[in-house]
């Protein structure tokens, strides 16, 4: 049904966009436009104009804008649906169809984070979703526009070695139990006694490096640590990337930021701790089953809502019952801030490194 069903063989990382116009093309019976947070996931979208970008364009193929059609607000209702579904399905013929738009906005929008919040998936990898008001894109990390406010951003940052990592120093270093893995992290201070660790067992992705290296407190290169230490280290290692790369995406912690943790680690509160201790911000967890279909219920009602008067996203949709799991240590903001620099500084003579071999 779509004007140009090849294109997106043309434009490989960037089909799901056409993917879910190509959704939204069947309910209205028409070509449907592309929502601004999916397009900006394309790579192909000025996302401060809000406009395709005539210098990505052409470097992808000619003609590219006018196969891409307009770009709309996420909450745009897009028209009703088509009498196909009034006839097939029993639609009611009054029925709106809002804007379609990717996996990734639409979590969001069913996390229901709101300014300064930070969703944390502590899986095989571990993902971050960020609410952001002024982007600074890098090579790290994708910055979408906002799929409930238009007007802010959303980031989204992956690292590779997460759930698997923690697995294998686990094994190695408390007996294959998270039971003892948690005893550790709640006997070594915050800080590690300056002890800085980078465990990508496989190539991560954030940033692109490989190995095991660790860094005594003056920052020397070390081939071991004590058990105990190499646990937090890599605790403390694998949040502290986290918050950096966030931070070089833009994004800042505010006072009323909340950190929704979910995923497999999430059930461990000693690792929540170390998250909550570094991001200085309170940790809750949150279920998120479907959150994407989640997120596209709740854009739909606002979508609607929006048809009638201005109200935002928080306004239509209710705050969830999330459980507050973990609150940061008073301390350990003055520990973090001069670790998360030498952190940062090691990982550069570890990026450099990894570039001479
Ligand atoms: P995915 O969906 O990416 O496959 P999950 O979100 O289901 O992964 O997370 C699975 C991971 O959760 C397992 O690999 C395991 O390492 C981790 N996990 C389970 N229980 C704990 C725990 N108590 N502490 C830390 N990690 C845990």
């Amino acid at each position: 049904m779509h004007k140009y069903p090849w294109t997106w063989l043309f434009i490989f990382p960037q089909r799901i966009s056409l993917v879910s116009s190509f959704a939204a093309s069947l309910f209205i019976g028409d070509y449907a436009p592309i929502d601004y947070s999916d397009g900006s996931g394309m790579n192909l979208l000025d996302i401060h104009k809000k406009t395709w970008d005539e210098t990505c364009l052409n470097a992808c193929a000619p003609g590219l804008k006018e196969k891409l059609g307009s770009v709309v607000p996420s909450s745009s209702v897009l028209g009703n649906v088509s009498s196909y579904h009034v006839q097939r399905y029993g639609f009611s013929p009054h029925c709106s169809v809002v804007a379609f738009t990717g996996d990734n906005p639409a979590s969001l929008a069913g996390m229901r984070l709101e300014e300064g919040d930070i969703a944390v998936s502590l899986g095989t990898s571990d993902t971050l979703f960020l609410w952001i008001k002024d982007p600074t894109p890098a090579l790290e990390g994708h910055i979408f526009i906002n799929p409930v406010h238009f007007e802010d951003y959303m980031a989204l940052l992956c690292f590779k070695n997460g759930s698997l990592m923690r697995e294998k120093i686990r094994d190695n270093c408390s007996s294959a139990s998270w039971e003892e893995f948690s005893n550790i992290l709640r006997s070594t201070p915050p800080g590690n006694n300056g002890h800085i660790g980078f465990f990508f067992d496989v190539m991560e992705i954030t940033p692109q490096v490989v190995g095991i290296h660790r860094f005594n407190a003056k920052n020397q290169k070390v081939s071991e640590f004590p058990q105990d230490v190499e646990v937090r280290a890599l605790i403390e290692g694998q949040f502290m990337a986290k918050r950096i790369y966030a931070e070089r995406l833009g994004y800042k912690i505010l006072p009323q930021t909340k950190i929704l943790a979910t995923g497999g680690a999430s059930c461990n509160q000693d690792i929540l701790q170390v998250l909550s201790d570094i991001f200085n911000a309170p940790v809750h967890t949150i279920a998120t089953a479907n959150s994407a279909c989640l997120g596209c219920a709740y854009r739909a009602a606002h979508g609607l809502a929006l048809q009638s008067s201005a109200s935002t996203f928080a306004d239509i949709v209710k705050a969830p019952q999330n459980k507050l799991v973990v609150t940061p240590r008073p301390e350990a903001d003055k520990v973090y801030q001069p670790l998360l620099k030498r952190y940062a500084e090691c990982e550069s003579e570890v990026i450099r490194a990894s570039k001479i071999l």
